[in-house]
């Protein structure tokens, strides 16, 4: 059975990085009716955090990249590392090394001066020296000497590596935390992982732990490491790009599957296919159609992907992602225009539900439109226009849609001029802006009382007055 996990580790937030090899990890378990686990590398104690365990379950629960099993923490599993060190140093294949910090920095400056690539040089690989007293060693495997580790990696083909390349890496710290190439090998066969999908920062690392798997007498799990993403420079991605966190979307008003699905398209594809469904991905996913080369990350092609996705979202669900924003805008949506006739009013002229509230704000409380718009549009002329207007408006029986519209008509038709004389400044006496949808639909949802109101308290602010 197909066994995938996803294994960050809480040194921040969750990024746009680790939720993409998150969400293929997840994809490819769900394809093949595998597991998926999560597990917690926190072995960095000064780096981890919980708030950064927090922000992963948050991001991953938002994206909703269920787990079935987990999630493991690292640092519940000492004991599991120790026996296993104990045991490879029982049969030889890893041992005490009790080089001191400062010894390791003279080889390692010694190297460099003679144009050599540093590297441990196995000085306690067979010593038969005399531990020095009152130092405590930390456990190195013993890489073998010659040879080569050669993998076929399903996305980048295959790997051969030499041995003489690598050093005697340190499995177990002298202060008894394993080093990540250690917990990661021993985590993937106690949970047995079939696939370790992660990211190619990672793929130096694989030859390392292939010989410590061997060591084992373990089988190798398949490896697919999945190329980086980069931003629109071609640098590595980082906060320079934007918002790199998967939470700060959600603060800023993006929808989960909107993200899920330019996600899974930064480095994979199915053909052509731009807008496709969760249900979709996990029928299509595979490893093969990884790209070989950097993904970049476009926030832009986010953006526009959101606002496919808002528009087709149901109205009830956009109100409740909606309503923290204008909470956040001073506005009180109990009261006033319905909410969801607001919504369906805007929500094919937005990217995000963030932009939606700000273009509803004025539905709820009445915006002052700024200096210039009244320069360009509280004219005499308009004044007299909208004076001419407000009168039939009052008196107008049936406030509806159609109702407004023939109102506006008759004006335009009695005082002779066209239409926009009278419906854009009309559209910033009541909204306080100029870009808003037809001004008929929305003083039918502000409602009469409201819009004669506002009409009043802009009629004493034309120019003359
Ligand atoms: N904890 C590692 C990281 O966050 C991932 C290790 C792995 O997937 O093997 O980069």
């Amino acid at each position: 059975m197909v066994r995938t996990r996803f294994a960050p580790s809480p040194t921040g937030y969750l990024h746009i990085g680790g939720a993409r090899t998150a969400l293929f990890s997840w994809a490819y378990a769900r394809k093949h009716g595998g597991k998926f686990v999560l597990r917690i590398e926190d072995t960095d104690l000064e780096r981890s955090t919980k708030a950064s365990i927090q922000a992963i379950h948050e991001g991953m629960s938002w994206l909703e990249l269920d787990y079935d099993e987990g999630p493991f923490y690292q640092m519940e599993r000492l004991q599991r590392y120790q026996e296993v060190a104990q045991q490879l140093l029982e049969n030889g294949q890893a041992y005490y090394c009790y080089a001191s910090k400062e010894e390791l920095e003279q080889m390692r400056q010694q190297q460099l001066a003679a144009g050599l690539k540093p590297r441990y040089d196995g000085r306690w690989r067979d010593s038969k020296k005399t531990p020095p007293a009152g130092v405590k060693p930390v456990i190195r495997f013993k890489n073998p000497l010659s040879g080569y580790v050669a993998f076929n990696d399903l996305i980048k083909g295959k790997i051969s590596v030499s041995n003489q390349e690598l050093d005697d890496l340190v499995l177990i710290r002298s202060d008894g935390i394993p080093t990540y190439n250690f917990s990661v090998v021993l985590d993937d066969l106690d949970m047995r992982i079939t696939h370790v999908i992660r990211g190619d920062d990672h793929v130096n690392n694989t030859p390392r732990q292939i010989n410590i798997l061997k060591a084992l007498d373990a089988g190798l799990p398949e490896y697919a490491h999945v190329p980086m993403i980069l931003g629109a420079n071609g640098e590595r991605l980082s906060k320079r790009h934007g918002a790199v966190s998967v939470t700060q979307y959600r603060d800023d008003g993006y929808l989960p599957e909107a993200l899920v699905n330019y996600l899974a398209r930064l480095g994979w594809s199915h053909g052509d296919e731009e807008i496709f469904s969760r249900e979709q991905l996990v029928e299509w996913f595979d490893l093969a159609s990884i790209s070989r080369s950097p993904a970049k990350f476009n926030p832009e092609k986010l953006h526009w992907l959101n606002q496919q996705y808002l528009k087709k979202t149901d109205s009830n669900r956009l109100a409740e992602l909606v309503k923290p924003f204008l909470s956040r805008d001073d506005c009180n949506f109990d009261q006033g225009p319905d909410l969801i006739a607001v919504i369906d009013l805007l929500k094919e002229r937005v990217n995000t539900t963030e932009e939606l509230a700000d273009a509803a704000v004025f539905f709820f409380r009445q915006l002052e439109p700024s200096e210039e718009l009244r320069q360009q549009f509280y004219t005499l002329e308009s004044k007299t226009i909208l004076s001419e207007l407000l009168k039939k408006l009052i008196q107008l029986e049936n406030w509806s849609r159609d109702a407004i519209h023939q109102t506006i008509k008759e004006t335009v038709k009695e005082l002779g001029v066209k239409f926009p004389k009278v419906a854009m400044p009309l559209r910033v006496m009541v909204t306080g802006e100029v870009h808003t949808p037809s001004i008929d639909a929305i003083l039918e949802l502000l409602g009469r009382d409201e819009t004669l109101k506002r009409m009043t308290i802009q009629m004493d602010k034309f120019m003359d007055s």
